[in-house]
């Protein structure tokens, strides 16, 4: 591992100003994916400005929104009984993903912010863009069952693979930054880009823009919600395919939904489309394979991935039918 400088400051806005003033310096909260890529030589920080306890480790109810802070380790979220309650969907994700030891480490702003787990992205001996601009993607003609089938470039197939991302992009969260330039609020479905031509850009945050809570707003539904996902082990695998829904459906008519999808582009994707074919239908299984296909019609597999179609077709539906009680 490269030799680096790790730095305590005393609050959010030096740790701004100090990667700001230093382009080779990164933020470092819970490490659990940071310190595995330094030891890979991934990536290679100048300088670690410690983050950890500078953001909010408090969950609070505001008028409208229920604040996550930054530094909220992902065992207290998945844990948290106005989450369990509210949002079941966002502890499911949570405790879907990683291990327990992990979860007590790794942190709500980190969890955003990880990167892919494309195999070759992790071995440096092989060309990457991402990993290295220009250089190519190994996963093109590679090994590509785990890749995306959703928004992928000629440069990029990652997919993106936070569990906990894919639950908030269903319930519209919104990510609060402070950066160089001060203070934003972004939608966090527009937080992570498709890869485009610049597949070393995972999200639209400029450097030294520090992630300092999520709000995710009161929707009187998310009761009524689950994640699920389909993984190659039981526990400490990342998604092959993943489904967060909420839904709506007094008097089985669909009045509202929300569904977003993991394990199947570089960002966490809502499935906007499913949504719209679902409002004001029926609440079958008849509507709910129409939405999926809906869906699925826009996807792109690569070969070795097609059976991500199929995988998540029947999800969907079923995850929606569990939802309002019916038997597939
Ligand atoms: Fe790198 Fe993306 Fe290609 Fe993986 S898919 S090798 S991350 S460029």
């Amino acid at each position: 591992m490269k030799p680096f400088r790790y730095q305590h400051v005393p609050d959010v806005d030096t740790a701004v100003r100090t990667l700001a003033d230093t382009p080779g310096a990164q933020y470092l909260a819970g490490g659990t994916n940071l310190v595995d890529l330094m030891k890979l030589e991934v990536t290679e920080p100048d300088v670690l400005v410690d983050v950890r306890r500078l953001t909010s480790d408090r969950i609070e109810q505001h008028p409208g929104l229920l604040r996550i802070g930054a530094s909220v380790t992902n065992s207290a979220l998945a844990a948290d009984p106005v989450v369990r309650r509210r949002y079941p969907v966002l502890s499911q994700a949570v405790l879907a993903g990683a291990s327990g030891q992990l979860r007590n480490l790794a942190t709500t702003g980190g969890n955003l912010l990880q990167r892919t787990r494309c195999v070759y992205f992790q071995d440096v001996t092989t060309p990457c863009n991402k990993r290295e601009p220009g250089s190519g993607c190994s996963a093109r003609g590679g090994f590509q069952r785990e890749h995306a089938i959703f928004g992928a470039s000629e440069s990029c197939i990652a997919t993106h693979p936070s569990d906990m991302a894919v639950a908030l992009v269903a319930l519209d969260a919104m990510v609060n930054t402070q950066g160089p330039g001060g203070t934003r609020t972004i939608p966090l479905e527009e937080l992570h880009r498709l890869p485009g031509d610049r597949p070393d850009l995972d999200t639209v945050l400029e450097h030294g823009e520090l992630i300092t809570s999520v709000d995710v707003p009161d929707l009187n539904f998310a009761s009524h919600s689950r994640y699920r996902k389909a993984r190659d082990r039981a526990s400490f695998a990342f998604a092959l395919v993943s489904v967060a829904a909420a839904l709506d459906a007094p008097d089985d008519t669909v009045r509202d939904v929300r569904l977003a999808l993991g394990g199947v582009a570089h960002k966490p994707w809502r499935a906007r489309r499913a949504e719209d074919v679902l409002r004001g239908e029926g609440a079958t299984t008849t509507a709910f394979h129409e939405a999926a296909e809906a869906e699925l019609a826009h996807a792109r597999p690569l070969p070795g991935n097609e059976f991500k179609i199929p995988l998540l077709r029947n999800m969907i539906v079923s995850v929606l039918a569990e939802l309002v009680g019916v038997r597939r």
